[in-house]
């Protein structure tokens, strides 16, 4: 292209004013703010003028060059408009058959959870206002009941997850002074978070005892000195040494921290008020049962076993969460209207423990039953094969998913998938595809094929997935 032909093609390219009134441009105005609109035609003009001048474009003739231009611009400026115009957090679907996917969220709330918030969202609550008698209240006193109800504790207490707990917990009780723990129990939580560096911020100092593998009460005993403040005991939640292998038991330590007037703390981790080990899962020991070995202080999250919103609990003896209660720091690390009122909800499900099973979606998912899911799998991939049959062989196959969100590492919990293989595209290409859908769906990826996994797929969803992977499958990305 000569320079000159270069020039007076610039020329052609139509003004911004000229492209908001094609009738495409006229009616995205409707659904997505002017600013993104007007800014996406912008930008996509400067696009146009450097590809022109890069040579990148396909030669035209100057008379149909400005309809040309017109219909690039627009086609682009819609789709850049319409993708700055999604809300960044999306709904997905989780075939990963990962329960409690820390990427995805964690815990699915329950139905009187969701709707617990959607109260607290609409309008004005008493969340610092009793009712009774018109003085101000405790945001925390309804959850706070329930919990000691629920467990047994003698007071509760509940912070923004349960990192902050141990931050907090640590920092009233041993700040400046001693905390032994086990050496096979320094976790790293993820997101490379380790217990040790939680604990360094708390202003504790740390002491530990035993090997990575074996650790008895007298490691500990020999530890203690006049400046140590707690026994520390964490639960290694998402991870497992097996073998030749020995921890101290809450009980031991318990025993140990009456005899030498020392409290001991017990981080859970993925705490669960319900025993797993009934249905085939891992038996771990229930908060319930930490607090009736003893443990002064027991943390735990909200949305890992539990099934509820993210937050950090805190159990325990009176007079340590009294001092806790004081502590500033438990301002800075306080829950909203909406964790307190998906707390409560969550919690209230657990007062009758015939229907929290079914109530709570994470114990739902957790225990489904083998046959109830290898069921929807085929149903699933008769779906899809009479639907999509021409762009991919769909294939129900048994496959092990995960409890994840650091909970049940080693829980080997049999699933169902539906075993997707594309016919006119790689695996990754659909698994990208997919993840930009509306919703979007993240499956698991495993010897070159996509796995669905039904485990996590909440009631009603197959039919979303089934569109979507259609969609896609037969024509791109389906937004
Ligand atoms: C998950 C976990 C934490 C952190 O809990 P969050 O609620 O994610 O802050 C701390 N300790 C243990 C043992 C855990 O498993």
């Amino acid at each position: 292209m000569s320079v000159n032909n270069h020039t007076r093609l610039l020329r052609q390219i139509p003004a911004v004013d000229e492209v908001l009134k094609d009738p495409v441009i006229a009616d995205l105005v409707r659904s997505v703010p002017r600013p993104l609109v007007l800014k996406a035609i912008r930008d996509t003009i400067i696009q146009l003028r450097e590809e022109l001048a890069a040579n990148r474009l396909q030669e035209q003739p100057e008379q149909q060059a400005r309809d040309f231009f017109m219909g690039i611009i627009v086609q682009r400026a819609v789709y850049r408009a319409r993708s700055q115009n999604r809300p960044n957090l999306r709904r997905v679907l989780n075939a990963t058959g990962v329960v409690l996917h820390t990427n995805l969220g964690r815990a699915v709330l329950g139905e009187s959870a969701r709707q617990a918030i959607n109260n607290a969202a609409s309008g004005y609550s008493n969340l610092e206002l009793d009712l009774a008698t018109g003085k101000r209240g405790s945001r925390y006193a309804p959850v706070e009941h329930l919990l000691t109800q629920l467990t047994g504790a003698e007071a509760a207490l509940v912070v923004n997850n349960n990192a902050a707990a141990v931050l907090l917990a640590l920092g009233t009780l041993a700040r400046g002074r001693e905390v032994i723990v086990s050496r096979g129990q320094l976790v790293e939580i993820g997101g490379s978070f380790r217990i040790p560096e939680v604990m360094a911020q708390s202003g504790a100092r740390l002491v530990e005892v035993g090997a990575t593998n074996k650790t008895y009460a007298t490691d500990y005993q020999k530890a203690i000195t006049p400046e140590t403040a707690l026994l520390l005991h964490v639960h290694t939640s998402n991870y497992r040494i097996v073998g030749f292998t020995r921890e101290t038991s809450i009980a031991e330590l318990v025993e140990l921290g009456r005899d030498t007037k020392l409290p001991v703390m017990s981080d859970l981790g993925s705490g669960s008020l319900v025993n797993l080990g009934t249905c085939g899962l891992p038996a771990e020991p229930t908060v319930q049962q930490v607090v009736k070995d003893g443990a002064d202080v027991v943390t735990f999250s909200g949305d890992k076993l539990l099934g509820g919103p993210q937050a950090g609990i805190i159990l325990g003896k009176k007079e340590y969460l009294d001092r806790m209660k004081k502590n500033p720091l438990t301002r800075a690390v306080r829950i909203d209207k909406f964790t307190v009122s998906a707390l409560e909800a969550t919690l209230r499900e657990y007062i009758d423990l015939q229907t929290a099973w079914q109530r709570i979606p994470t114990l739902n998912m957790l225990t489904a039953d083998i046959n109830i899911l290898r069921q929807r799998a085929q149903s699933l991939s008769a779906e899809l094969t009479a639907a999509a049959g021409d762009q991919a062989l769909f294939t129900p196959v048994q496959t092990p998913s995960a409890v994840g969100g650091g909970a049940l590492p080693t829980a080997d919990l049999p699933s169902w998938a539906v075993e997707v293989a594309p016919r006119c595209m790689t695996v990754f290409e659909l698994a990208a595809s997919l993840r930009e859908a509306e919703p979007a769906v993240i499956g698991r990826l495993q010897d070159e094929k996509l796995l669905l996994d039904v485990r996590t797929l909440l009631p009603g969803e197959e039919t979303a997935l089934v569109e979507v992977l259609v969609g896609v499958l037969k024509g791109g990305v389906a937004s």
